[in-house]
């Protein structure tokens, strides 16, 4: 391998740009080129490639979101696409390509180390649903964005003893809620994996607790439950409490990233130029059991995982 590409792919995540500086960083040091290929796989298939150097990364470790622009792209779903993308590769001299993104940008990579581009994954999402790795680029920093947004609402919310539904992201994977669950001691935790529907026992649960003497009720939803306007309506009508929903949005998407998700996505993104220089492809790096390890992509994508539910029965005992 002698010329290696860096992609962003699927949703950003704060960190990634400190995985990107290491990748281009490393692979300098290396004695490979790096080149940037902007938006994902759409990029890719519209040649939008530009050479990086030591100076293209500077003053990026700090950044939220991906300098190098991140997009969806259905063609390269496709047989065709995919051989294009290899072509494409191979015409930019292009040799390695490190893919930063979730499990459908994987499955993109895999198709490309199979087709004789040697192919790195580096798990960045918010969402902390990669069943391979401990860890995601991003989810620290979405995770403390949310918290610090869900005491905030918390103050409000005790000062008018009112119940407040918060809403942040996760659509198939209830980790950033289980944390904030946790962090931000809520009196309960809607998560995807779990949550059966019912709000009767929601309801239940607030006018008991009002009657113990308790100021507010802090219910943490997950996205992919989603409605959080709409069920604050229904126990608000039920309960007789004033009832208001917060969505917290695409502020957990962005900001400057945390130390912890700089370091982390330092280190991966430095072991993902290593194993191109190396010679290895088709693998995905990952943090599992205190370990930066890497799995071979396809073994990785069969992995399962599911929220912990020692957490879940903690976040439970742990509210009065
Ligand atoms: P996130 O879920 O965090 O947004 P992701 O990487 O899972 O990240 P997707 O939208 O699923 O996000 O995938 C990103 C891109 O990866 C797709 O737009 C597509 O270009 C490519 N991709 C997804 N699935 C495949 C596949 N089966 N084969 C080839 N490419 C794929």
């Amino acid at each position: 391998v002698k010329t290696i590409g860096v992609l962003t792919s699927g949703g950003d995540a704060p960190g990634m740009n400190a995985a990107i500086r290491a990748v281009v960083r490393t692979a300098i040091n290396k004695g490979l080129k790096v080149k940037g290929i902007m938006r994902g796989y759409a990029g890719l298939l519209q040649e939008e490639i530009v050479d990086m150097d030591s100076v293209s990364v500077a003053d990026t470790i700090n950044r939220g979101g991906t300098i190098l622009y991140t997009a969806r792209c259905e063609e390269f779903q496709t047989e065709e696409g995919q051989k294009m993308g290899a072509e494409i590769c191979r015409k930019h001299g292009i040799d390695g390509v490190v893919v930063i993104g979730g499990d459908g940008s994987f499955r993109g990579a895999g198709k490309l180390s199979a087709l004789g581009i040697n192919t790195i994954g580096l798990p960045g999402t918010i969402d902390l649903d990669i069943a391979c790795t401990d860890y995601t680029i991003g989810f620290d920093t979405a995770v403390n964005t949310a918290m610090e947004a869900i005491d905030k609402v918390r103050d409000t919310s005790t000062s008018h003893e009112r119940c407040s539904i918060i809403e942040v992201m996760g659509r198939r994977a209830g980790y950033i809620a289980l944390w904030c669950g946790i962090a931000n001691g809520a009196e309960d935790i809607l998560l995807p994996e779990r949550y059966d529907g019912n709000e009767q026992y929601l309801i239940n649960r607030i006018i008991e607790n009002r009657k113990r003497g308790k100021k507010h009720h802090i219910i943490i939803n997950a996205e992919g439950i989603g409605h959080s306007t709409s069920m604050a309506r229904r126990i608000e009508a039920a309960t007789g409490i004033e009832t208001r929903a917060t969505i917290i949005g695409h502020i957990q998407r962005g900001g400057t990233p945390t130390c912890k998700d700089r370091v982390y996505a330092s280190i991966m993104g430095a072991k993902a130029a290593e194993l191109l220089w190396e010679g290895k492809s088709n693998r995905i790096v990952a943090y599992r059991g205190g370990r930066f390890v890497d799995y071979d992509i396809q073994e990785a994508l069969n992995m399962t995982k599911d929220i912990s539910e020692e957490q879940f029965e903690i976040s439970k005992l742990l509210v009065r």
